[in-house]
């Protein structure tokens, strides 16, 4: 049996927790210190096809990331609460600029058939699929685009993954060395360590003398009262030019999301500033939404790189520890499959050169 430690329980180590808890040959223990998880506080959108980011690798990443979050899904037989095909519609204010979107979503769809079905909608059209929308805009809808709950996605991977005989610690965690983690009362020894911890990164990697360039970037999102309407659990997601991402998620919940602020790192604060950024947007877009009607708010840290691209792969000069991090604003997207990729290296010999940069980009042994 190979011991493995996987640290950080958001959906990067809750994936790998459950893929390696099927193979043979492998026993996991899961180390989360559950605060700060950009996981949990997601708004959940997963439609990378139309995003305005031209990095090749990450878009190859997210692309083939939402395929493998839809098949995990199926395989594990998620319910629609925690992972729905709803679609989602992008929208722009310029006509030109909506013809270019239109035209994007038909070439990119030749090469990926889960985008499904592509419409322009008109004005009338968004508000037959969203009559809670009260804004004039236009734009185009994806039949493949989903969304997640990713607190729901996680919990029922890691109770799986406890089914196939995993062990789940809740605790903060030290790196000892590159095979031993260090917990409140005991040291542990592994073959292999998955480092899985998101904006945590750095602070584990200090000790076995690695310099990572990783910043946490805070995330803030509220969920609003609504009045329901009949099928609002299948709204469509809205992705508003230049507004926060509007999603109705069904029993008079709505969701709008999120915040990017580099300035507060892991600061868990929801704050005031946030609560009027996002109402205000929320009104823009549905003109009957009071502040009043807040239900909820989460608070997350994601991790991103100087070049906004995740990594994954073995330390350098290491063959003990596996790490991945930096998957920013789109990690829902992409960590499922990063999450595989990892567990694929503990027994083939590749870098997935097709989905990002050398793993030196982001990390280094200091001298
Ligand atoms: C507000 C917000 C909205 C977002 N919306 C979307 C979206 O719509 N679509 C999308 O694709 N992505 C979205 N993201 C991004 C996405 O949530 C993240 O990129 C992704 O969840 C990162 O997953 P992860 O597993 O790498 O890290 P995390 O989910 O942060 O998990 C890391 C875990 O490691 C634990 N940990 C860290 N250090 C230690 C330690 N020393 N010991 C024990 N445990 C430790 C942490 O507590 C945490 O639980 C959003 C993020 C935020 C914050």
């Amino acid at each position: 049996m190979k011991k493995i430690a996987i640290i950080g329980g958001g959906i990067v180590g809750a994936t790998a927790a459950y893929l390696l808890s099927k193979e043979p040959g492998y026993a996991v223990t899961l180390f989360d210190q559950e605060t700060g998880q950009a996981t949990k506080a997601a708004a959940g959108i997963i439609s990378p096809w139309l995003s305005k980011r031209r990095n090749q690798k990450w878009y190859a990443l997210a692309s083939d990331g939402a395929h493998f979050i839809a098949q995990l899904a199926q395989e594990t037989g998620m319910s629609p609460q925690t992972y729905l095909q709803s679609g989602t519609i992008v929208t722009r204010k310029d006509p030109q600029a909506l013809d270019a979107l239109e035209a994007l979503a038909h070439e990119r769809r030749q090469s990926v058939p889960m985008m499904g079905k592509i419409e322009r909608l008109t004005r009338t059209q968004i508000k037959e699929r969203m009559p809670l929308v009260t804004a004039d805009l236009q734009g185009v809808f994806i039949s493949g685009g989903a969304r997640i709950d990713g607190q729901r996605f996680v919990a029922d991977l890691l109770k799986l993954s406890q089914q196939n005989g995993s062990q789940i610690w809740h605790e903060k965690v030290m790196l000892k060395n590159d095979q031993t983690v260090q917990t409140t009362h005991q040291d542990l020894t592994f073959d292999v360590i998955l480092l899985c911890a998101g904006a945590g990164v750095n602070e584990l990697l200090a000790p076995l003398g690695y310099e990572v360039t990783v910043h946490p970037q805070k995330g803030q999102l509220i969920e609003l009262k609504v009045p329901t309407y009949p099928e609002d659990q299948y709204a469509p997601v809205l992705m508003p030019e230049g507004e926060k991402d509007f999603m109705p998620i069904g029993n008079g919940r709505l969701i709008i999301g999120a915040t990017h602020e580099n300035e507060p790192e892991f600061d868990l604060e929801f704050t005031q500033e946030a609560f009027d950024e996002l109402v205000a947007s929320a009104q823009r877009m549905d003109a009957n939404i009071h502040k009043s009607d807040l239900l909820a708010t989460r608070v997350g840290t994601r991790a991103f790189t100087d070049d906004f691209s995740p990594f994954f792969g073995w330390l350098p000069e290491n063959s003990h520890v596996l790490v991945a991090s930096g998957l920013g604003s789109s990690g829902l997207t992409t960590g499922p499959l990063v999450a595989k990729l990892m567990t694929t290296m503990l027994t083939q010999q590749t870098s997935y050169a097709n989905y990002q940069k050398d793993i030196e980009t982001y990390l280094h042994k200091k001298e």
